[in-house]
């Protein structure tokens, strides 16, 4: 039998990998907004959290595993001195939960002391650090951060900081976006095709990087703007602006659609869209596509409610008599792992995280709606709390695509073989978790409610095509892979 500890995936819910942060201010210190910043990240990853910052003489690093909260105490910030800091939250893949593995990465090297924060995945990882390891550099773990930070550091041997950024980004191939700190300069970088968020802020004595604006929003600052796939952004030293250098420009973009279904904020905007918006029509067009007559409909909270306040909205607007109701509670004090050391307390996970509300459902034909399912087992034990708290009928309604593929940039999706959709029909998968029936809702849907077409997101998880060249994977575009033995002393 399995180890007893739930991976922490939210309900069966794919999970995001990494939060970063970057702040240069005029003449305060650094590191309490970066640790004010990271609690507003803690969704992106609460395995491990970390700050690096520089005081102009030397860096500072304090790096703890669990939330914000447990990794630092007052006594660590304040050690933290300097007016630089970037700063990181970490969810790690199964069996790398420790301290070696947590973020920023720093190194101290001739060419001054780097800092480095990472949220996404490189797929060519393996290569660079073969070309690295041949030419005498050792690494201390097999994360692909390293293999970015060891690049950086031999650029930066023969070039200034703003061409090492861009021999690398020459030679690595993948989802990043990277928070830097290179002495007390900080930076912020997007790969090419800008998989994942980075956001610019302006606070009244400096600026920020982060994955998302309510960040931002949290120290009491303004969104400037997205920084642009391809683009290297260096913050003033002083905290009085910062400069842009495109680096990259590539004809499309690959955000990733799941930001905006599950892992973001509701509250961020991402790429000009506020995240809520897009979720509440999903939520409409969810109706629109696959509405089915029901006496209530409610969430599963919380990723489910701006879809289904959006549905429950559309199908009253066409005249259905549906009532929108939280019937299913959340055990707010539950943490992402809890111990479960039998197949029995497995299955009565659920239970200790969601309690039906028995009045609203009894008796009564309930939609239930969610943001993805990934393995199905949480799915098939929440349709049976329903109906053991006396629902007539379940019907389970999904605000996005089936997903039938991992992701290999950097989201912990589970594998092909564990997919419940990867073989299944949404026929089949209903009869599975014991639903009266079970509708997605369809890609087209999804990029009319970002505003975006096909083919400037990433889709790979639920199209099995990826933007990026994945090893024994299809692509659905035109990838310039980069030759990863073209190293800068070449
Ligand atoms: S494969 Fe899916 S989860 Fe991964 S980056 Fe692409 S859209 Fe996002």
């Amino acid at each position: 039998m399995s180890s007893g500890r739930d991976s922490g995936a939210e309900f069966d819910h794919p999970t995001e990998k990494c939060g970063v942060v970057g702040v240069s201010l005029a003449d305060r210190d650094a590191a309490f907004p970066t640790y004010y910043a990271l609690y507003a990240l803690q969704h992106r990853g609460q395995e491990s959290a970390g700050i690096v910052s520089h005081d102009g003489f030397q860096q500072h690093q304090h790096v703890g595993m669990g939330l914000v909260g447990d990794a630092f105490d007052e006594a660590d910030l304040e050690g933290l001195v300097g007016e630089a800091a970037i700063g990181h939250v970490r969810y790690p893949t199964a069996g790398s939960v420790d301290k070696s593995c947590a973020q920023p990465f720093s190194v101290s090297f001739k060419g001054g002391a780097l800092g480095l924060s990472h949220n996404g995945n490189l797929v060519n990882a393996d290569d660079i650090r073969d070309d690295l390891a041949a030419s005498g550099h050792a690494f201390t773990s097999d994360g692909d951060t390293e293999v970015i930070a060891h690049d950086l550091a031999r650029n930066l041997l023969d070039d200034d900081i703003v061409s090492a950024v861009e021999t690398t980004m020459e030679r690595i191939h993948g989802s990043y976006s990277l928070t830097i700190m290179h002495d007390e300069t900080v930076l912020g970088v997007r790969d090419p095709l800008g998989n994942r968020p980075l956001i610019i802020g302006e606070l009244e004595d400096g600026y920020v990087l982060a994955s998302e604006s309510a960040a931002i929003d949290t120290l009491g600052g303004s969104v400037v703007r997205d920084v642009r796939p391809g683009e290297l952004v260096v913050l003033h030293e002083d905290g009085s602006g910062f400069d842009s250098h495109q680096l990259v420009e590539a004809s499309n973009t690959a955000h990733c659609f799941f930001e905006y279904v599950y892992f973001a904020r509701p509250d961020s905007v991402i790429d000009e869209e506020l995240v809520y918006e897009v979720r509440r029509e999903l939520g409409r067009q969810l109706w629109a596509e696959t509405g089915v007559e029901s006496d209530v409909v409610m969430p599963v909270p919380d990723s489910g409610r701006a879809f289904a306040s959006g549905y429950a909205e559309a199908a009253q607007n066409d005249g259905a008599g549906v009532e929108f109701a939280e019937g299913l509670m959340k055990n707010r004090y539950v943490g992402r792992t809890f111990i479960m050391p039998t197949q029995e307390a497995r299955e009565q996970a659920v239970r200790l995280k969601l309690n039906p509300i028995k009045s609203t459902v009894e008796g009564r034909e309930v939609t239930i709606i969610d943001d993805s399912i990934v393995r199905g087992t949480t799915s098939s034990q929440l349709v049976d709390l329903v109906r053991e708290a006396g629902a007539d009928a379940v019907h389970v309604r999904i605000g996005a695509p089936p997903i039938v593929a991992p992701c290999y940039m950097g989201i912990d999706m589970a594998t092909r073989d564990e997919l419940i959709a990867a073989d299944k029909t949404a026929d089949e998968i209903a009869a599975e978790i014991g639903a009266d029936s079970l509708s997605y809702l369809s890609l087209d849907a999804i990029t009319t409610a970002i505003g975006k077409s096909e083919s400037d997101l990433c889709v790979g998880c639920v199209s099995g095509e990826y933007p990026y060249d994945v090893q024994d994977e299809a692509t659905d575009r035109d990838v310039e892979h980069p030759a990863a033995g073209a190293s800068a002393d070449d």
